[in-house]
């Protein structure tokens, strides 16, 4: 008998160190325990976070007075007995226990008896030392692969981040990789605005953080983040229940750049104590490395902007214009274009000096500005030309919006000055390029000049209109 038994844990312990997968190596243990005694019962007593197998005995091991002998079992690393007179059975604890802790505890209940069988529980004990050996490596294993993947992601994200790609698609991926890997509902990034007091949600960011309801939780963690800058792990978020959108667990990071606070990062999942605290830490290593990229995407961003801005006047750039022209002209009906020149420019310079002379351009950027719509285009061509470009304009619309300018300029400007407009226009079933609508507005606004300025003039048009 004791040769077949030593010959079952001979062949376990074979079996035990040739996987590291926790569900065969448990699988293994009970079979090996039914084989060598088919009249006890077993149990594991795990410990092992976030193990569920349904297919096993296993039971949560609990802190509380009722499992005293297994906390012992558990805490000690030694094996404990427990004998039931009233209930005639004996029941033994036997840790798995590997080098560097305890994984679990085995019950071994033997039935009909007042005390456990001399010689089993050294030999259950060979058993659950080999087990417990056999749950460390692959408990090493499993942690190892974690890292190793957590690192993956830390670097395919840093990676991402410094690739010159539009900040938009970064955050996209980002905000999708956090998603996967946290099993998160919820994914936020937010940018603080220059004074700290608006929090703005970027793109990336998943749906539910532009709708009303995220308010409460932004506001929550905002307010959290200006008594400290400390990174947020909360397992039970407690808000006012009308109020709430049903988030438990949410764990929020700053973004922090030259020791000021950028910005935010909000994860957040319906069910409470959803993330372990290695998410948290995972997520604290993947903002921190993050953080100088993304505020870098973000300058690149607002570099783009000055880009297509002309520094004096604040209008578009030429290139900017051009590139919305020819897009329009791609996909919409119409649209109104409007050459604008200033007046004897030269003499202005000459007679206040070339500062006053900018300071008219400024004058008369602004003017645009206030005449036209968010969608229309205020462009700075070159020198003292300035452009309009009106998408999905009727020429009749545009002309007025001319006539208004170029009244506007002449009444508030100062010194004074006045402004001559040339007015091109094109329609989709006509063929035209967007070479040959400047030039008609060009050639307009030569005759209005030619024609003694202060003036609108249309394409084709040898009247004057204004
Ligand atoms: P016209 O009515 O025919 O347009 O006469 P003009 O004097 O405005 O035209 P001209 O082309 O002879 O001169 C344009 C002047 O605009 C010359 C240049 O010094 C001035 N200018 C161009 N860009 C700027 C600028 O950025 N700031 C200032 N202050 N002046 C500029
Ligand atoms: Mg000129
Ligand atoms: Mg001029």
């Amino acid at each position: 008998m004791d040769v077949e038994k030593y010959k079952e844990l001979f062949e376990l312990s074979e079996k035990l160190h040739s996987t590291l997968n926790v569900d065969t190596i448990l699988g293994e243990l009970f079979v090996t325990l039914k084989e060598v005694y088919p009249n006890y019962s077993s149990h594991l007593l795990l410990s092992l976070e976030n193990y569920h197998h349904s297919d096993m005995p296993i039971i949560d091991l609990e802190y509380d007075s009722e499992n005293m002998t297994v906390i012992r079992a558990y805490e000690s690393g030694e094996i404990q007995i427990e004998t039931s007179e009233t209930c005639k059975h004996a029941a033994l604890y036997a840790p798995l226990k590997g080098k560097s802790g305890v994984y679990g505890v085995i019950q071994v209940i033997a039935p009909e008896v007042t005390g456990f069988p001399d010689g089993e529980a050294e030999f259950i004990q060979l058993l659950s030392t080999s087990a417990g050996s056999a749950l460390e490596n692959a408990k090493i294993h499993q942690q190892s692969k974690k890292t190793i993947s957590d690192l993956q992601l830390i670097n395919n994200t840093s990676h991402k981040l410094n690739s010159n790609q539009p900040l938009v698609d970064t955050m996209i991926y980002m905000s999708e990789q956090i998603k996967r890997s946290f099993e998160a509902d919820e994914v936020g990034f937010f940018l603080f605005t220059k004074d700290q007091l608006d929090a703005k949600v970027l793109p990336g960011s998943t749906p539910f953080f532009f709708t009303q309801q995220s308010q409460i939780y932004i506001d929550y963690i905002k307010v959290q983040f200006q008594q400290d800058n400390e990174p947020l792990f909360i397992g039970d978020l407690n808000l006012p229940q009308h109020l709430h959108a049903g988030f438990h667990s949410v764990m929020a990071v700053p973004v922090v750049v030259s020791k000021k606070m950028r910005g935010f990062s909000i994860i957040m999942h319906q069910d409470p104590y959803f993330f372990p605290f290695e998410a948290f830490k995972l997520l604290q290593s993947l903002v921190y490395h993050s953080s100088i990229a993304l505020t870098n995407a973000l300058l690149r961003d607002e570099l783009e902007k000055l880009v297509i801005t002309d520094h004096l006047t604040k209008l578009h750039s030429r290139k900017y214009l051009d590139e919305k022209i020819e897009k329009s002209m791609n996909i919409d009906e119409e649209g109104t274009f409007i050459l604008i020149d200033i007046d004897n420019f030269k003499e202005i310079n000459d007679t206040y000096g070339h500062q006053i002379g900018d300071v008219i351009l400024v004058q008369v950027a602004n003017l645009i500005k206030e005449s036209i719509r968010e969608s229309d285009i205020g462009a700075r061509w070159g020198g003292e030309e300035l452009a309009i470009y009106l998408p999905r304009v009727s020429l009749e619309s545009g002309v007025s919006i001319a006539k208004r300018i170029l009244y506007k300029v002449s009444e508030c400007s100062d010194p004074h000055i006045t402004v001559s407009c040339g007015v091109s226009f094109w329609k989709k079933d006509q063929q035209d390029t967007y070479h040959y609508l400047f030039k008609r507005a060009d050639e307009a606004l030569y005759r209005a000049k030619e024609t003694g300025k202060n003036k609108v003039v249309i394409q084709g048009d040898p009247s004057v209109v204004c």
